[in-house]
Order: C-alpha cells, then sequence, then structure tokens
C-alpha cells in the first residue's frame, strides 16, 4: 500500500486512518482488541490515556470504520466495475472469473452501511459556541462512543466543505485502501496506480485478448 502519499487533512485524516486500520488485502486488523483500539485513539488525542475501552466499543468502532469504507467507496464511482457486465464481448469461460482464479471479494462488507446507520443515533454530537465559530463536538467526550463522534464530525464538515469527495476507497475490490485524492480533477480510481490501476488494466487487457 502507498505509504508515501499525502494524506487528508485534519480532520478528515482521522476518518482516513482509521478505514486503513483494517487491510483487506491481507486480513489484518490494527484494532483487533479493545486496548488497540484505546491506543489508536490516545495517539491521535481523541481519547484521553485511561479512558475506558470495552469489547462492545471495539465492535462499535469496527462497525463505524466498516460504514465509512462503504461512504468513501461510494465516492469512487460508486458501484466497483463489474467483469460480467465488460466480459460480454469475451468467451463464456471468462464471464465470472476475470482472474482466471477465484473471484475476489470485496472489502466492502454488505451491509455495512445499515449498521453505520444503526451505530450513529448512540454518537451523540451538540454545538459548541464558546470558541469562535460554532461546531459540533462530542457530547460524550473522553469515551469511545465520543472519539467515533468526532469522527462523524469530521465527516459533517467535509461534506460541507466540499473535501468529502476526495476520500476514497480503492476501486479495486479486493483492496478498499482509503486515499485523499489530490488530483485536480478527483479523477483517481485507485490506491497505487502502479499496484491496483495496472490490476485492472490487465484484466482489461485480458478480456480484450479473447
Ligand atoms: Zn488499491
Amino acid at each position: 500500500m502507498p505509504e508515501h502519499e499525502e494524506p487528508a487533512p485534519l480532520p478528515l485524516r482521522w476518518v482516513e486512518e482509521l478505514v486503513n486500520t483494517r487491510n483487506v488485502e491481507d486480513g489484518s486488523d490494527e484494532l483487533a482488541d479493545p486496548a488497540a483500539l484505546a491506543a489508536w485513539f490516545v495517539g491521535r488525542g481523541l481519547l484521553p490515556a485511561g479512558a475506558p475501552v470495552d469489547e462492545a466499543g471495539r465492535a462499535r468502532a469496527a462497525q463505524v470504520r466498516e460504514g465509512l469504507r462503504a461512504l468513501i467507496a461510494a465516492n469512487n464511482g460508486g458501484e466497483p466495475p463489474s467483469p460480467a457486465a465488460e466480459g460480454e464481448a469475451g468467451s463464456p469461460e471468462g464471464a465470472g472469473s476475470p482472474d482466471g482464479g477465484a473471484a475476489v471479494a470485496d472489502g466492502v462488507e454488505p451491509g455495512a452501511l445499515d449498521a453505520l446507520a444503526r451505530t450513529a443515533p448512540g454518537l451523540a454530537l451538540v454545538l459548541e459556541l464558546g470558541s469562535g465559530r460554532p461546531r459540533l463536538v462530542p457530547a460524550h467526550p473522553g469515551t469511545v462512543d465520543g472519539a467515533l463522534a468526532a469522527l462523524l464530525a469530521a465527516v459533517a464538515e467535509a461534506v460541507a466543505d466540499g473535501s468529502w469527495a476526495r476520500l476514497k476507497a480503492c476501486r479495486e475490490p479486493g483492496c478498499r485502501w482509503a486515499y485523499y485524492d489530490h488530483s485536480r480533477n478527483r479523477s483517481r480510481a485507485w490506491c497505487s496506480m502502479a499496484v491496483c490501476g495496472n490490476r485492472a488494466k490487465a484484466r482489461a487487457f485480458r478480456r480484450r485478448g479473447r
């Protein structure tokens, strides 16, 4: 995965980093237990050191993460390209298996958006008026739900300032890495042209060659 890239501006960067705590490709998860989640939030100033984090909180964080992945995948051209739809000129044996192997599972989990929609009402925000520009802040700071609410506030802020459309999940279903699209016309489809872009190109080439 491209580590050298310029990330999204804060606070949207937290969303990008949260999504990338699960690596779809190798199955690793940086937030696999409550202690790891606590360290992740504390490291970003979203939670004070020593704040209690339980398994239920970790599970909610994972739900929020996967819902956000689904949302930023939608920022990247909606549905991933369908090999079946594009392969009609090819031979029948290529239709279900564009890589010549097993179909790649989509890193965007089915039902992830519904799960986020169920979790979000518990992540309360209030309008803070005391410090200049009014802004949404967690109603329960110092808790996991407060930290997750801060991430949702970052989404709302990014939608308002237009930067949200630049946060994307890689179009490659087996990757779905989050990245911030700095390109002028917001046209970047893959986390890395060298890796995922070339995979998609190779598939298209094999289809044309049949
Ligand atoms: Zn990718």
